[in-house]
C-alpha cells in the first residue's frame, strides 16, 4: 500500500517535470508580469500544483476532475473519451498513466483538487488579467472592458465587433439607427427567416401534440458488434410495442466514416425498424429526446415517414447531439432515450 503512494507521487512528480521541460507549456503572458522575488517564487509555486493537478491526457486543469484507483487525474471530457474510445475498438478503459482499469464505478470524482484548480490563477483570453480560475467565467461575461461584443444596431445591419470599452463611442457614431425602414428592410427579413425556422419545429411540435394517436417509451440502447473485417459497434434496443407494432430501434456511430476509431469528431445516427407485418401503410411523426434518464443535451428534430409492407426501416438520421455529448452517451454502458411516435391518420 505504502509503495503504490510513494510510486504514484514519483509519477506526478516526472509528469510535472517532463512539462518544465517543454518550453510551450507556460504561457508568455505570465513570464512578463514576474516582477519581484516573492512573486517569482508564488509562480512557481503555482506552475508547480498546474502541473501536478492537470489532467493526465489533456494537461489542462480539470473543471472536473476524476482520479483512477492509483490517483492519476482525468478531467471529465477526456475520461468520458477514454471511456468511449475503448468502447469503440472494445477494449477495457485504462488509465493513461498506470494502465489500471478505469470505470465509472471504480474511477471517482476528486473535489480537494476541483477547488485547488478553482484557486489557482488564469489568465483572461481576452486581457490577459491574472484571475483565480473560479472568477473567470463572471469577469469574462460581464467586468472584461476587452470582451467582444457587437454593436447594439446588430439587429438592423450593422456589423461592428470589437472590446467592450469600445462599444460606446461606435454606438455613438453608427450610421444604422439613422437609416431609413426602407434601408433596414433586408436585415430584418434575414432575421425572419431564423426567426421563422425555429418557431416551425415548435409549431411542428405543437400541433404534433394535438393528434389523436401518441406514445412514447424510454428506451435502452445497448452495444453489440458486427462480425465484418473491422468489426462496428452498433446500438439496438430490444422489441417494444406502439401503436399494437413492435419497433426497435438501432443506432451506429459515426455511420459516415469507415473506421469510427479513426476520428475524434462523434455522431450517432439512428433507424426505426418496424418487427411485425403491415397490413396497412403507417405514417408516422418521430423524435428521439434525451428523457428522465438520458442526460445529455439533445435538440430537437422530427422525423417523417411512412412505413408499410416493403418500408420497414428508415434511413440512418441524425441524432442531434454535438460530439461531447455523443462521448458522454457513448462512455455509459447503455444509451437512453426517450422515443415520441405520433401516428398520422389521413
Ligand atoms: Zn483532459
Ligand atoms: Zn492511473
Ligand atoms: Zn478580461
Ligand atoms: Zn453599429
Amino acid at each position: 500500500m505504502e509503495e503504490a503512494t510513494v510510486s504514484t507521487i514519483q509519477v506526478l512528480r516526472e509528469s510535472s517535470a517532463d512539462k518544465e521541460n517543454v518550453s510551450s507549456y507556460e504561457p508568455p503572458a505570465k513570464k512578463t508580469k514576474v516582477a519581484d522575488k516573492d512573486a517569482e517564487i508564488k509562480h512557481k509555486l503555482e506552475d508547480r500544483l498546474s502541473g501536478i493537478l492537470c489532467c493526465a491526457v489533456c494537461l489542462d486543469l480539470p473543471k472536473t476532475c476524476y482520479q483512477c484507483s492509483n490517483g492519476h487525474l482525468m478531467c471529465a471530457g477526456c475520461f468520458n473519451h477514454l471511456l468511449a474510445d475503448a468502447r469503440i475498438k472494445d477494449e477495457t478503459a485504462t488509465c493513461p498513466n498506470c494502465r489500471c482499469e478505469i470505470n465509472r464505478n471504480i474511477c471517482i470524482r476528486n473535489l480537494a483538487v476541483e477547488k485547488a484548480v478553482s484557486e489557482l490563477p488564469s489568465d483572461c483570453c481576452f486581457c490577459n488579467q491574472q484571475l483565480p480560475r473560479y472568477q473567470l467565467d463572471h469577469h469574462q461575461r460581464e467586468l472584461c472592458q476587452e470582451r467582444p461584443c457587437s454593436c447594439r444596431y446588430a439587429r438592423i445591419g450593422c456589423h461592428w465587433e470589437g472590446p467592450f470599452h469600445e462599444v460606446a463611442e461606435h454606438e455613438e457614431s453608427c450610421a444604422h439607427p439613422k437609416k431609413t425602414g426602407e434601408e433596414v428592410m433586408g436585415a430584418l427579413e434575414q432575421l425572419d427567416v431564423q426567426r421563422q425556422e425555429e418557431k416551425k419545429l415548435y409549431s411542428d411540435i405543437f400541433a404534433l401534440l394535438s393528434y389523436e394517436k401518441i406514445t412514447f417509451n424510454d428506451l435502452q440502447l445497448k452495444p453489440f458488434r458486427t462480425d465484418d473485417f473491422i468489426t462496428r459497434l452498433y446500438y439496438e434496443t430490444s422489441r417494444f410495442t406502439a401503436f399494437n407494432q413492435q419497433w426497435v430501434i438501432r443506432a451506429k456511430i459515426n455511420s459516415d466514416h469507415k473506421n469510427p476509431a479513426h476520428t475524434v469528431n462523434r455522431s450517432l445516427n439512428y433507424q426505426l425498424v418496424v418487427k411485425t407485418k403491415l397490413t396497412t401503410p403507417m405514417n408516422m411523426h418521430f423524435l428521439a429526446l434525451s428523457g428522465p434518464f438520458g442526460g445529455v443535451q439533445m435538440k430537437s428534430k422530427i422525423y417523417t415517414f411512412e412505413f408499410n409492407a416493403e418500408s420497414t426501416e428508415t434511413d440512418y438520421l441524425d441524432l442531434p447531439i454535438d460530439s461531447v455529448e455523443c462521448n458522454k452517451l457513448l462512455a455509459s454502458k447503455t444509451i437512453n432515450i426517450r422515443l415520441v411516435m405520433f401516428q398520422v391518420t389521413k
